[in-house]
């Protein structure tokens, strides 16, 4: 049996697309499962919209999200060169190879002519299409344009009647009547080649066995058939994934969701979460279940179970995909994962870290700044540039003038403690609130208040435990004074 090998073929114009994770995923798993082989290639034949910095990301960011490929443009391989700009020579050779066989054929067309053709098809309500002018060009009128240097394209001769066929392994046969068909420009007049050409003719040379890509592209496929049955090549399998949607079912785009890549990395998704997340968009697991590895996905996979209906992009399911992800994580895992992504580049020690981080597990979603900075910056800052307002100090039902006092005793039992522990903390709190009438939960948000500034915090006596002693003592003063204007 051959080696399966697949690709995933972004085209690097702006930022990596989370398309490319999606389609990169099912290359992934599909190539391990069968101990295939995994390629990336840069279409870059758009010299005017293609970018080296966005080739850079979508790498980047593939690598981010753990989708390493076995031939590439920077680990080689033996099918190489693996950017599409490097292949020119090969793709005028064998556009070369579709005119001595006359599959495909020079077209001097100049661009008005192509526009006044195009407007008169409108006008007449027909379908956009080349009217096949230079389909037929004597020798000697090609030779004549050639040696005035006029400019063409080469274009694919379509058979103007019959149908082309193809399987998609998911959709089943796939068949249109050739007629519909425009006669495929391959060769631009810059020399560049399209897309359709360059694309099967990689695919063949780098022996792709399954095109998996995004159903967006299924109208070229049949343009890619004839293209292989043109240089009479063995066809690849063709495997179209549903396309991702926004939440009202329109195509995936960047104005209803966050379509890149490098935004989900900023925003402090985790990479296992977000492939997990797209490991259910059109493809469910054997037993039913949400949450896999990649491990347990690969073996697991099948085609079987790759649906057709547009999978729902839905970004609040992600999140709380993610947050199921980040309580899995172990306390030293976690406190590594803050360190490198929401406090890359902050000067806070690990040792402190790792007694913080298990606290806010259970209360973030991502490792933002943004979330781990509203959870947990009192930890981070000395008792005098703690802000509130001290209006936060008395809890509901109790006159603002008892807040003081009662601060004030709770200091001096905090105080007492022998072992500055969440027990004997927690029974001193209740203690007094029951002395003095409050409920308990009202006393520990006074104190919560006055030891945090923060109404939502992880567990307070725990943070305390972290805080110390002193420091939260010196917190309970401060607060003491602030509730004095209550009074
Ligand atoms: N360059 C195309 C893209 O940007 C590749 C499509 C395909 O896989 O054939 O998605």
């Amino acid at each position: 049996m051959k080696t399966v090998r697949v690709r995933v073929a972004p085209s690097p114009t702006g930022d990596p697309h989370v398309g490319t994770a999606y389609i990169g995923l099912f290359d992934y798993v599909f190539a391990r499962s069968r101990n295939g082989k995994f390629i990336l290639r840069i279409e870059d034949t758009d010299r005017t919209r293609s970018t080296p910095e966005s080739e850079q990301a979508i790498m980047e960011s593939l690598r981010w999200v753990g989708l390493q490929w076995d031939e590439g443009p920077d680990v080689g391989g033996d099918y190489g060169p693996y950017r599409q700009s490097e292949r020119s020579e090969i793709y005028r050779a064998h556009t070369q190879m579709l005119l001595e066989a006359d599959k495909a054929y020079r077209c001097f067309c100049t661009p008005e002519r192509l526009t006044e053709m195009r407007d008169r098809q409108r006008k007449e309500k027909l379908p956009p299409k080349y009217d096949g002018r230079c389909r037929e060009l004597k020798p000697e009128e090609i030779e004549n344009n050639l040696s005035e240097g006029k400019p063409f394209v080469v274009r694919l001769r379509i058979p103007p009647h019959g149908y082309v066929s193809f399987t998609d392994k998911i959709r089943g046969l796939v068949q249109i009547a050739t007629e519909q068909i425009d006669d495929q420009v391959l060769l631009k007049s810059d020399g560049f080649p399209t897309y359709h050409l360059a694309n099967v003719v990689d695919d063949h040379l780098m022996e792709i066995t399954h095109v998996i890509r995004a159903e967006e592209w299924i109208s070229s496929t049949p343009k890619h058939v004839l293209l292989y049955e043109a240089f009479g090549w063995e066809m690849p399998q063709f495997i179209h994934m549903p396309l991702l949607r926004n939440t009202d079912k329109s195509k995936i785009s960047k104005r209803k969701n966050p379509v890149s890549l490098l935004w989900y990395k900023d925003q402090g998704y985790m990479p296992e979460a977000l492939l997990n997340f797209l490991g259910n968009m059109g493809w469910s697991f054997s037993d039913g279940r949400e949450i896999f590895s990649l491990d347990e996905m690969i073996a697991d996979f099948s085609w079987d179970r790759v649906g057709t209906t547009g999978p729902v992009f839905d970004i609040t399911k992600l999140d709380w995909m993610n947050g199921m992800y980040v309580r899995q994580l172990s306390p030293e895992k976690l406190t590594s994962r803050l360190l490198e992504t929401a406090l890359a580049g902050r000067d806070v020690g690990r040792e402190r870290l790792l007694r913080i981080a298990p606290l806010i597990q259970e209360r973030i979603t991502k490792f933002s700044a943004e979330e781990f900075d509203a959870m947990s910056d009192f930890f981070f800052i000395g008792a005098d540039q703690l802000e509130y307002d001290p209006g936060l100090l008395a809890p509901k039902k109790t006159e603002p003038a008892d807040v003081a006092p009662a601060l004030q005793k709770m200091r001096e039992r905090f105080d007492a403690l022998d072992a500055w522990e969440t027990q004997p903390m927690e029974d001193a709190i209740r203690a007094l609130a029951d002395e003095i009438g409050w409920k308990a939960g009202s006393l520990f948000m006074c104190v919560r208040i006055a030891v945090t500034g923060r109404k939502a915090t992880p567990p307070l006596l725990e943070s305390m435990v972290i805080l110390g002693k002193d420091e939260s003592l010196k917190r309970m003063d401060n607060a003491i004074e602030k509730a004095q204007a209550l009074l």
